[in-house]
């Protein structure tokens, strides 16, 4: 810890620093290119919203709702909260602006971003954190949900992901799940449970089941799954659902316990967990929403859609040991010797940039030994180094980082030469 101020992030957040900031740019890119490719358009909202949009959309009952929003009152008068998640907006944003209007169904937009949970701080567990998303808004098609998985799936392969197991639940319609939500509720009502989950029986009984405790656990043995109680139209969809995910490649495990911590949920559920995160396993998770856009006041609007945690991703990285192969942040790294060489090379070095080669220079009329050290350290392939005799002569020297070689190239010809040379 530094005392050069007396400020640190805020409890739970974190700041994201060269050069792991690099691996966590790499990741969100890697994330969302598999629905750039798919035909997701960029969609961004704003980092709060009305309270209603959450607490009617994700869910009064949710802890999301109930416990970890960040609120606050304007000036105004007007209640806003940081936002937690991101589907209640980008569908709210779909709808504003009439994007599901004019027939061209589904309406599918990417996002990426950074979201606010007052939770509890532990390893893989934030206060400030940054996702990557995609819904398919207006649709009702298995084949929709079955592309969202793999578009998932593709972006942790193509980090080099391995560890990585998809669970995959129904949860039924608005047919069958009433009628499921009732006999859970009669088997919990049953169990020896404290109050407070006694009261989320009532509310969100399907929540129980996802309790953490293995007090819980253990008593829910004998609990009725979901699976027992669909309707023909959900049995038929998820088994579409499984055969289009088999005949695609991906493996999955049927978890009939699996459910969300988001109210509007139907129908496809499924998460992404990774075996070498401990207890905050989640990478990511999604599903359909088919009933959300009407809780907000909007037209039927079935869809579906995921959000992968970037954090986490960076985290499971890590832990299978997989270094991502990231292009070097310098190329060329200049060091002037004297006022004159400052100025030509700061010319030599804008013309590269210009050219589409990363470069930088020592600034702040530095030594040249402590120059060339951060030539060094910058990562850069070469360095390019002039003294009043090489401007004499119209040359700079440039020096091959790694092997130590160096040579004179002629001061109009440093672009070419550097281009030539990094390939
Ligand atoms: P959720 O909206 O809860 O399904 O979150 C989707 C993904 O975001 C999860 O699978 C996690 O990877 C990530 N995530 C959710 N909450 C947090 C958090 N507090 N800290 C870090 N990542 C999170």
């Amino acid at each position: 810890m530094s005392d050069e101020t007396s400020f640190q992030a805020p409890k739970g957040t974190f700041d994201l620093l060269p050069p792991d900031s690099a691996v966590f740019l790499a990741v969100r890119d890697a994330l969302s290119a598999p629905a750039r490719r798919a035909g997701y358009g960029y969609v961004e909202t704003p980092g709060f919203e009305s309270v209603g949009l959450f607490s009617r959309g994700v869910g009064e009952s949710t802890d999301i709702v109930t416990k970890e929003m960040y609120t606050l009152t304007t000036k105004g008068g007007t209640e806003l909260a940081l936002r937690p998640e991101g589907t209640a907006s980008v569908l709210r944003a779909a709808l504003q602006a009439n994007l599901h209007r004019g027939g061209n169904l589904p309406v599918k937009l990417w996002y990426s971003g950074s979201y606010y949970r007052y939770e509890r701080p532990q390893a893989g567990r934030y206060r400030h954190f940054s996702q990557v998303g995609a819904e398919a808004i207006g649709a009702e098609d298995p084949l929709l949900d079955t592309e969202l998985i793999v578009l998932a799936v593709d972006g942790y392969r193509s980090l080099g992901l391995t560890g990585f197991r998809l669970l995959l639940n129904t949860l039924g319609d608005r047919e069958c799940r009433p009628v499921y939500r009732a006999a859970l509720q009669d088997f919990l009502r049953g169990l020896d449970l404290d109050e407070e989950t006694r009261r989320r029986i009532e509310i969100n009984p399907l929540r129980v089941l996802d309790d953490k405790r293995e007090s819980v656990q253990r008593q829910l043995a004998g609990a009725p799954l979901i699976g027992d109680h669909l309707c023909e139209a959900c049995k038929e969809y998820h088994e579409q659902v499984r055969d289009l995910l088999t005949a695609s490649g991906v493996a999955f495990e049927d978890d009939p316990r699996l459910v969300r911590g988001l109210d509007y949920y139907t129908r496809t559920t499924f998460e992404f967990v990774h075996d070498g995160l401990g207890s905050q396993s989640a990478i990511g998770g999604g599903g359909r929403y088919d009933g959300l856009s009407e809780m907000i006041g909007g037209p039927s609007l079935p869809s579906v859609g995921w959000a992968l945690g970037v954090d986490r991703t960076v985290l499971a990285l890590r832990s299978e040991g997989v270094a991502l192969d990231l292009p070097a942040a310098t190329d060329v790294y200049a060091v002037p010797m004297g006022e004159e060489a400052r100025r030509t090379l700061f010319t030599v070095v804008t013309e590269l940039r210009r050219a589409g080669v990363a470069a930088d220079m020592a600034f702040g009329g530095r030594s040249v030994k402590n120059a060339m050290k951060s030539a060094n350290r910058s990562g850069a392939r070469f360095a390019l180094i002039a003294g009043e005799r090489d401007l004499a002569d119209g040359v700079v020297q440039i020096k091959d980082l790694a092997g130590g070689e160096q040579e004179p190239v002629a001061l109009n010809e440093v672009v070419a030469a550097v281009k030539s040379r990094l390939g």
